[in-house]
């Protein structure tokens, strides 16, 4: 057999396999003694020699870094079983975005769409915060950081109790740790009393700095409350406007 032969013998048995696998049918394909002959003549052959050094490379980008240790918290979290939400969630909702984003939104807990696509903020309130990045601060969504204090779904959309963020807030603490935003937003009541510890209203939570594990934070309302209050939407804006002052460098926290 020539090489154009053995070629289309390794690619046609090749297709078999994969049609197989796809069809879910048996695993096994019986190949040709030729095909299996000329397999068993292929060697691994050495690597070739870089063409530069490692010293004549710069390393590798931070965001390389950020991002496996963001995917390695991701994976832990995936596998927990701190709290009594591991038992009734669809899967974990860990967050979405740009691990080198320079503003964090936080909200409070993934609802029924959350979990089940295991992504944050989706839904009208998603839409409605998609709307508040892009049409209102003018950056893309997937260059800022969307995430949750607790990363399961409490049943039933009822509010995280303290044993649940006391076993949670760890998981963020350390997104942000990898993430190290320069802002931080906390959308509506529960994000901002937990991250604060402080009971007043968003009301008068919002509409100056805090602090947050030596981060700047601003509340503003969920996006949720917004879609039940548009008259409040006008609140919101000045928030976000103050975000976006500072995250230009036109003013500081
Ligand atoms: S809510 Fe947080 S602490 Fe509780 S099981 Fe889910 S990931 Fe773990």
């Amino acid at each position: 057999m020539n090489n154009g032969n053995w070629l289309k013998q390794i690619i046609e048995e090749t297709r078999q396999l994969i049609e197989q696998a796809a069809s879910g049918a048996q695993r096994t394909i019986v190949l040709s003694p030729e095909v299996v002959a000329m397999l068993e003549n292929v060697r691994p052959q050495a690597a070739p020699s870089p063409p530069f050094s490692r010293e004549t490379v710069s390393e590798e980008p931070a965001d390389y870094e950020t991002g496996s240790d963001l995917a390695e918290l991701e994976r832990e979290v995936a596998q927990c079983t701190k709290c009594g939400l591991a038992k009734c969630r669809t899967q974990t909702v860990f967050g979405d975005g740009s691990p080198e984003a320079k503003l964090v939104f936080v909200g409070e807990a993934p609802g029924a769409e959350e979990d089940r696509q295991g992504r944050p903020f989706v839904g009208r309130a998603g839409q409605l915060l998609t709307d508040i990045i892009e049409k209102g601060m003018k950056l893309r969504r997937r260059d800022v950081y969307i995430c949750n204090v607790l990363k399961c779904r409490p049943p039933g959309n009822r509010n995280p109790s303290p044993e649940e963020v006391y076993y949670c807030e760890p998981y963020l603490i350390r997104q942000l740790e990898i993430i190290q935003p320069k802002v931080i937003c906390a959308l509506g009541k529960y994000a901002a009393q937990t991250l604060l510890k402080n009971t007043a209203p968003v009301s008068r939570l919002r509409g100056r700095w805090w602090e947050y594990h030596g981060i700047p934070l601003r509340v503003t309302y969920h996006p949720a409350y917004l879609l039940r209050n548009p008259n409040d939407k006008k609140e919101c804006w000045d928030d976000v406007k103050e975000i976006v002052k500072v995250l230009k460098g036109e003013a500081t926290p």
